[in-house]
């Protein structure tokens, strides 16, 4: 299956550089060149506004309000004067309108204002509105004289991406516009509709030419609306489109290992199951094992809570290969994850008798050559590791299963070279989050693998209650940590520690280990952090785990890699330096027993609103899949996954967390289409395939440049 067509290359008008554009000489096409990596008119076309700034009215300076983001002024300016000293020295310009005055002040270039500016002239101002002492000022303004284009309003100024250096050069968002203007009046013949008639008439999407025309110049702002609604469809579309395409590649073409034989899954089934699977468990299982009959190969996300038993299921999927003589292999991305993983499997499989392996950069070479030799030998079953694991000099005799603990740090690349390891028949694929990831998130992420999601926590689980404390009523916290302590139970306390300022969390940590110590004189404590050498934090763990200590003071090491069901209190120190996720993280380590388990949140008693709606969250709901989504309004797609190679980046004008409703029937529409028609043969489909190759040429270029 290929899109490719046999056209000649030709130039096409679109890839024309873009000094040969109206109003750009080499100068300005260098910098455009350096600084925005605009080479060709479609580069400059596709350099989309980030905001739209109403220029359609004026506003009067006696009608400003507080309320308004920002307002534009058209009036005289009288004279101006700077006033303070130093750092605080300010221009200070009187501007009026007729019915009012307002001031315009500068910090910054004064020394090129007091010489440009000219007094008793009429200028538009534009900027955000502030009254201080009966006055109205703006500071920082944007300031013009009145010209032919600007004196009636009426338009939408676009706001492009830049930089202090174009800035410098007198090249800003007004310069930019009009090259674009320039530019699309050459254009008009040249702009192809990229979608299917079809679906521009389905979703009443406004062409691309007008799209592309309104989103540079709107002539108004339904029109603007419009055409960010068709550039976002368009855009979804194609990612959806292309990862699909790859799901169906997978389906249809490649072959799969075929697991039928189910001796060991039965075995561990009937005799060693340590509980009873939750419904959602064995319902996931069933689609796993759906997948491994089919003969084609397995791209399945597992998605599910802290908690909701990932492990288990990912176990017996690796029985599923090991039942049918292959070999199965875990990787996870750091080492404590992967120590994690192993100590767990290694549990299930010891009782079976399988030969399970752990290979990181810190194995030792005379086990990891006693590895290497077992896994290409087939005596070693499962191997539990780091990205070690996908170094050439790993090879097995038959892998037939890769499970991915990926939060969200592996890249399709490893992946595929995980793949490559199976060079008979490619392994099946099953990646695991550590946590839920938002709908939209994973649509796009993760949007050629098949989802299943553990919805439901093991029974006799209760939620945790959480609550949130200001640091005044630590000595109140501290008396229900010794109620609990008397009852038995363990505690966490954990304190931040960011990496820009590691020593300061250090002594917080070691302030808050002393207090500790100081209000629990006769409770054994442990204390775990990132410095300590590694068989010191064995040894305070181990303490943790056998009970021998009762509070566990701790920086967020312990976010992964710690199962203690006897522990009932998670308190977080300076819960506003915490990520949602990362909250929500930590609160999982407890709640693993059968006891009512606690989170207390404490916080300086000034936070800021991101912050109380962060810990508000965290009150009211233990839900993963909720929490992840008011993540990803508060923080953004860009910093949830937080990587580069995640191909969110190649997302111009879509937004994840705003765009769910278009994600959603772009990706109907390209399954619909993929379905009925997957080589685009029928003409309607005729733009799809020239679209596609233009992006793969785009994309070709891109990766020769950077
Ligand atoms: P996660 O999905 O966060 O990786 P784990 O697989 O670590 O969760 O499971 C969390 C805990 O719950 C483990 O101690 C595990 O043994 C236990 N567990 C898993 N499934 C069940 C179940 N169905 N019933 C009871 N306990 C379970
Ligand atoms: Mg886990």
């Amino acid at each position: 299956m290929t899109f490719e067509t046999n056209l000649p290359v030709r130039t096409h008008f679109f890839d024309t550089k873009i000094e040969f554009l109206k109003g750009v000489g080499p100068q300005k096409a260098a910098l455009l060149n350096q600084e925005l990596g605009i080479f060709t008119f479609g580069d400059l076309i596709q350099h989309y506004p980030f905001r739209h700034e109403d220029r359609t009215v004026f506003h009067r300076i006696n009608g400003l309000n507080e309320q308004l983001a920002a307002a534009q002024i058209k009036g005289r300016l009288r004279e101006w004067s700077t006033v303070g000293e130093g750092g605080k020295k300010r221009l200070v310009a009187y501007f009026t309108d007729g019915t009012g005055i307002l001031e315009l002040v500068w910090f910054q270039g004064i020394a090129w204002f007091e010489k440009n500016l000219r007094a008793n002239t009429e200028y538009i101002v534009y900027g955000k509105p502030v009254a201080f002492g009966g006055r109205w000022s703006i500071t920082h303004p944007e300031i013009d004289l009145i010209t032919a284009e600007n004196e009636s309003g009426g338009y939408w100024q676009p706001v492009y991406p830049l930089t202090e250096k174009l800035r410098k050069k007198f090249l800003d968002s007004r310069g930019l516009s009009r090259m674009i203007r320039n530019l699309l009046e050459i254009s008009r013949s040249h702009i192809r509709e990229t979608l299917p008639a079809s679906l521009v008439q389905k979703y009443r999407l406004v062409s691309k030419a007008d799209a592309l025309w309104n989103f540079h110049l709107p002539q108004s702002h339904q029109w603007l609306h419009q055409a960010q609604r068709r550039l976002k469809f368009e855009e979804l579309f194609y990612n959806q489109f292309r990862l699909i395409k790859n799901k169906l590649l997978h389906k249809t073409e490649y072959p799969g290992l075929i697991f039928n034989h189910t001796d060991l899954v039965k075995e561990f089934y009937a005799n060693h199951l340590p509980f009873t699977l939750t419904n959602a468990q064995i319902r996931v299982l069933h689609e796993i094992h759906e997948d491994l009959k089919t003969g084609k190969q397995m791209n399945r996300l597992l998605q599910g809570d802290v908690g909701s038993g990932k492990t288990i299921v990912a176990f017996i999927t690796m029985l599923f290969a090991l039942s049918n003589d292959a070999q199965a292999c875990l990787m996870a991305p750091t080492e404590i994850l992967t120590d994690q993983h192993f100590q767990g499997l290694r549990k299930f499989a010891d009782v079976l008798g399988v030969n399970i392996g752990k290979l990181t950069g810190s194995t030792k070479k005379r086990e990891r050559e006693i590895i290497h030799k077992q896994l290409l030998d087939g005596s070693m079953q499962i191997i539990v590791g780091t990205h070690a694991l996908i170094e050439d000099i790993v090879q097995f005799r038959n892998l037939g299963l890769c499970v991915i603990d990926e939060q969200h740090r592996f890249g399709v690349a490893q992946r595929a070279k995980l793949w490559a390891k199976n060079s008979r028949i490619n392994p099946h694929m099953l990646v695991m989050t550590a946590t839920p990831i938002p709908r939209t998130l994973a649509m796009t992420l993760y949007g050629d693998l098949d989802i299943s999601a553990i919805n439901e926590l093991p029974a006799g689980r209760k939620p945790i209650k959480t609550v949130h404390r200001y640091d005044a009523h630590r000595s109140s916290v501290f008396g229900f940590l010794k109620e609990e302590i008397a009852k038995g139970r363990q505690v966490y306390m954990v304190y931040p520690l960011i990496e820009e300022s590691e020593k300061m969390d250090l002594k917080d940590l070691m302030d808050g280990y002393e207090s500790v110590s100081r209000s629990f004189p006769d409770v054994p404590l442990s204390i775990l952090h990132g410095k300590m050498k590694s068989q010191d934090k064995d040894y305070e763990m181990g303490r943790f785990v056998r009970g021998e200590t009762k509070i566990m003071v701790a920086t967020t090491v312990i976010e992964v890699g710690v199962n203690v069901p006897n522990a009932s209190v998670m308190v977080i120190e300076n819960a506003e330096r915490f990520g949602l996720s990362q909250l929500h993280q930590l609160r999982g380590r407890v709640g693993r027993g059968a006891e009512q388990s606690y989170c207390v949140l404490i916080t300086d008693y000034k936070i800021s609103k991101e912050t109380k709606l962060r810990i508000e969250t965290m009150c009211r709901t233990n839900d993963g899949f909720e929490i992840a989504e008011v993540d990803l309004q508060l923080r953004g797609p860009g910093d949830i996954t937080g990587t580069q190679q995640s191909g969110l980046m190649d997302l111009l004008v879509s937004n994840l967390a705003q765009d769910g409703e278009i994600l959603k029937a772009a990706r109907i529409s390209a399954e619909e289409i993929l379905t009925a028609d997957p080589d685009l043969l029928q003409p309607v489909n005729h733009p799809i395939r020239i679209h596609l190759e233009n992006l793969r040429k785009e994309e070709t270029n891109w990766s020769r440049i950077s």
